[in-house]
């Protein structure tokens, strides 16, 4: 994960609102489909005032139900929904209707009203300001999003990004507190999504909405979130900031979630873990226990070495042979087969920064990070 934070918005999250004040709260909510498919399940969140919160996951987690179920989209089936304190729908009960929610929502797919122009488009939530107001309002948030030059054009003169940036400025117009936001970037390519990302973030954060905004992409969540609720089944796995989710997981789909990783199983003695790369540490584990090790791609350090494994005298537990090296930019992957102290071998990947190609069949020696290394009972998580 290389996500650079910016100075500025590192500024912007350092002023926010403290976590104690709650916009949006859901207590133990669940959503049953068709009375069968449990789509959510016991999920409890806040969302506090100028926070962005992401619900991320893989596809049919219950991501967009949630935020359907926040947005009054879909009923309260069970459990509490209160915005800043004030129930907004009671299951089976009281609905406050999605347009007197003070949310704004962006979607995927939101459509534009085809027949106004962009600046009618971001100006349609604000009928009750003065007309002068009204284009004041939606040039502003326009000029905040790139598009200013294009308040007179109709929606159908703009490229798919455009329409995105025109959607987000049109939820963003009447302030509301909470912005609902369901994969707002997905339809977009790299580049541009990147670019689109950091200009939502610094515009949510300018006007202070609290935001829960859905997606599937770990970086985006990394970027965007103060902190993120990582989903699976319908059921929060872990909630924190992105730091907390990476550097500190709490169960084994955690650590894979956030990318392709090195496994093995083995069983604790003398409170460790052998694996093909040298002994794991595994402290809260108790002796004869199985456990499961995961190892990023970033934590092995890898270094070439002269001489191939049996001519060294070195402990064999650290050396290993490159299969293949292949640059993916911004770093290189290496493929390796590493043999254990205790002859056990395994192929295994590494990810290193930077330019780094050494030919097949190339000695190397390994070294382990151990903060990028996880040990759990075997059997246990999500
Ligand atoms: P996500 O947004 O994370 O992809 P969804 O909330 O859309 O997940 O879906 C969660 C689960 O609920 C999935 O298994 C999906 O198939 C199911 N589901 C979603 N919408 C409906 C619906 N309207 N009727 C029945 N099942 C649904
Ligand atoms: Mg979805």
């Amino acid at each position: 994960m290389t996500t650079m934070t910016s100075p500025s918005s590192e500024a912007s999250r350092a002023t926010a609102t403290p976590r104690h004040a709650t916009l949006l709260a859901m207590r133990h909510v669940r959503h049953v489909y068709d009375g069968a498919q449990v789509a959510v399940d016991d999920v409890s969140l806040t969302v506090g005032p100028g926070e962005v919160v992401c619900l991320l996951g893989p596809s049919g987690c219950g991501k967009t139900t949630l935020l359907r179920i926040a947005a009054g989209l879909e009923a309260l089936q069970e459990g509490e929904l209160s915005l800043r304190g004030e129930p907004l729908s009671v299951p089976g009960g009281r609905h406050v209707p999605p347009e007197k929610r003070s949310v704004g929502l962006a979607f995927q797919d939101s459509a534009l009203f085809p027949h106004l122009r962009v600046l009618e488009n971001v100006g349609f939530g604000l009928e009750s300001l003065p007309a002068g107001e009204r284009r004041e309002r939606a040039m502003a948030l326009l000029e905040q999003l790139g598009m200013a030059d294009y308040a007179r054009t109709y929606p159908h003169q703009l490229s798919g990004g455009q329409q995105q940036r025109v959607a987000l400025a049109r939820a963003l117009a009447p302030a509301p507190a909470l912005m609902l936001l369901d994969e707002p970037f997905s339809s977009l390519d790299a580049r541009l999504r990147e670019q689109i990302r950091d200009d939502t973030l610094h515009v949510l954060k300018r006007v202070g909405a609290g935001t829960l905004l859905v997606t599937h992409d770990p970086e985006e969540a990394m970027f965007m979130a103060d902190r993120i609720a990582l989903m699976h089944d319908g059921r929060i796995i872990q909630m924190g900031t992105p730091r907390e989710l990476y550097c500190e997981p709490e169960d084994p789909f955690v650590v894979s979630f956030f990318g392709a990783v090195n496994e093995w199983s083995g069983e604790v003695r003398d409170g460790r873990v052998a694996t093909p790369v040298g002994p794991v540490a595994a402290p809260a584990l108790a002796e004869g226990a199985r456990a499961r090790v995961m190892i990023r791609p970033e934590a092995l350090r890898v270094t070439p070495v002269e001489l191939p494994d049996d001519e060294r005298r070195e402990e064999p537990a650290r050396r290993g042979q490159v299969i293949q090296a292949r640059l993916l930019g911004r770093s290189s992957l290496v493929q390796l087969h590493a043999r254990g102290a205790d002859g056990s071998e395994a192929n295994l990947q590494a990810q290193v920064p930077g330019v780094f190609l050494p030919e097949p069949g190339q000695p190397v020696a390994l070294a382990l990070d151990t903060s990028q290394t996880f040990v759990f009972p075997a059997g246990a998580g999500a």
